[in-house]
């Protein structure tokens, strides 16, 4: 068969919002892409070499062939590409191809996915994508499929990202997929709901033999689970750095703020190649705490303490901070400025919560009916799309606003993403 797959385009968060366009321009922040998701790479390495395999990058603007001669078209999204999504698959059917897809969206929301395609896949694609390949070749594909067990990450292929090799971006951390699922079901996060709250823990020579098989020297560690507190995930992170440690390579980690209280943890994470910890505020309990009027002057000092921890270890802490969840006010955009500068926070992004299918914050706000509209390209965490309760959408939009100019107003560009080798094309 010839297999079309499709990265739908989505806006990055700060895109159409001209009140921050100078501040993007001077700063590069908010406008970098990054490789693509690791779904259609692993699908490409688990699909047979009798099948042609072409790949259409709507993000950087390859131009998306309706009328191509193709036998499947699979297109992979999260939230924010949804809307985009359904019109590529829309605009196929039309033209009588056979559409499949899957990723992060389709998979939580399958009933709308299955208005715009022949087949949904719910859940881990590896599980089922033989199978969607061998039925689509006898022309005979079931609306739905959903893995009838967890997939084993023992088993999980080397990803293709030669898919995309020739693509060009702003930033070349390449992703490494280390474990998968979440007990810990944070307000935010899809990831228990998609992923299951069993962490299944990748191995560590799979990871390697993964890293050491791409001529790149920056990684980015897709999963914040390695941050999960316990000895078991501590132990399996730290085994991890002990061998990349080997490999003269820079590492990108992502935490929330449940992290770690151990300054030799973080030394011995630097040691290992990691040079930066994007930090989410706002999904865990403990910085919703801290950003709360609830928060005591010990867990202020304790967050701060954690911030310096990795910044005197050598990793750059970049904070992500979230405003408009359910118990911030007025008075939180200035608690979050004042956390920043108190911690030396020289690096920040912040974003709106979105009520993204399966969080259990988009749960709770599709039952209480305030979410504003569907059109998923707003959906980007850059835009008001649910009815806040602390803020009118439109002062929650304007906090936003000020949020991003306030901390950049005295912050020189070269600090501020030290820690990114960004490839320069502007
Ligand atoms: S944000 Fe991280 S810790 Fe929280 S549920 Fe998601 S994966 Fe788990």
């Amino acid at each position: 068969m010839k297999i079309r797959f499709i990265y739908p385009r989505f806006r990055k968060f700060l895109e159409g919002h001209p009140e921050l366009d100078e501040l993007v321009r001077r700063h590069l922040v908010g406008n970098y892409t990054m490789p693509p998701s690791l779904a259609i790479p692993i699908l490409a390495s688990l699909t047979d070499s009798r099948h042609e395999m072409l790949l259409t990058d709507d993000n950087i603007g390859q131009p998306v062939d309706y009328g191509e001669d193709v036998d499947l078209v699979a297109v992979s999204f999260f939230t924010p590409q949804a809307s985009r999504a359904y019109e590529i698959a829309d605009g196929f059917r039309a033209a009588g191809k056979t559409v499949v897809l899957g990723g992060i969206h389709p998979s939580l929301r399958p009933h709308e996915a299955r208005e715009h395609a022949d087949a949904v896949c719910v859940g881990e694609g590896e599980g089922v994508w033989r199978r969607i390949l061998a039925d689509a070749e006898r022309g005979m594909l079931e609306p739905i499929y959903t893995p009838d067990k967890t997939y084993n990450l023992a088993d999980a292929p080397i990803p293709r990202r030669d898919i995309f090799s020739d693509n060009d971006y702003h930033w070349d951390a390449h992703l490494v997929m280390t474990t998968r699922g979440c007990p810990v079901r944070c307000e935010g996060c899809p990831v228990p709901e998609k992923e299951g709250t069993k962490v299944r823990l990748r191995p560590i020579d799979d990871i390697i033999e993964d890293i050491r098989g791409m001529p790149y020297k920056e990684f980015y560690f897709t999963d914040d689970t390695v941050m999960l507190p316990g000895k078991k995930y501590q132990n399996y992170l730290l085994k991890i750095m002990e061998r990349t440690a080997e490999l003269d390579i820079r590492i990108f980690l992502a935490s929330t703020m449940m992290m770690i209280p151990s300054p030799e943890f973080y030394r011995r994470l630097h040691a290992g190649g990691a040079v930066s910890m994007y930090t989410v505020f706002g999904f865990d309990r403990n910085s919703r705490r801290l950003l709360s009027d609830e928060c005591t002057r010990r867990e202020w000092r304790e967050a701060i303490d954690l911030v310096r921890m990795n910044e005197d270890a050598g990793i750059h802490f970049f904070a992500s901070f979230g405003i408009g969840f359910d118990e911030h006010n007025e008075r939180t955009a200035d608690r979050i400025l004042k956390f920043a500068g108190d911690a030396g926070i020289d690096c920040a992004e912040f974003y709106i919560p979105a009520p993204f299918p399966g969080t259990p914050f988009g749960i709770a706000a599709e039952n209480q009916g305030r979410i504003l509209h569907r059109d998923y390209r707003l959906w980007n965490t850059g835009n008001v799309v649910f009815r806040p309760r602390g803020f009118s959408p439109d002062q929650l939009q304007q906090t936003f606003f000020y949020l991003w100019k306030e901390f950049y107003r005295d912050k020189e560009p070269q600090e501020t993403l030290k820690s990114f080798t960004l490839n320069k094309h502007e």
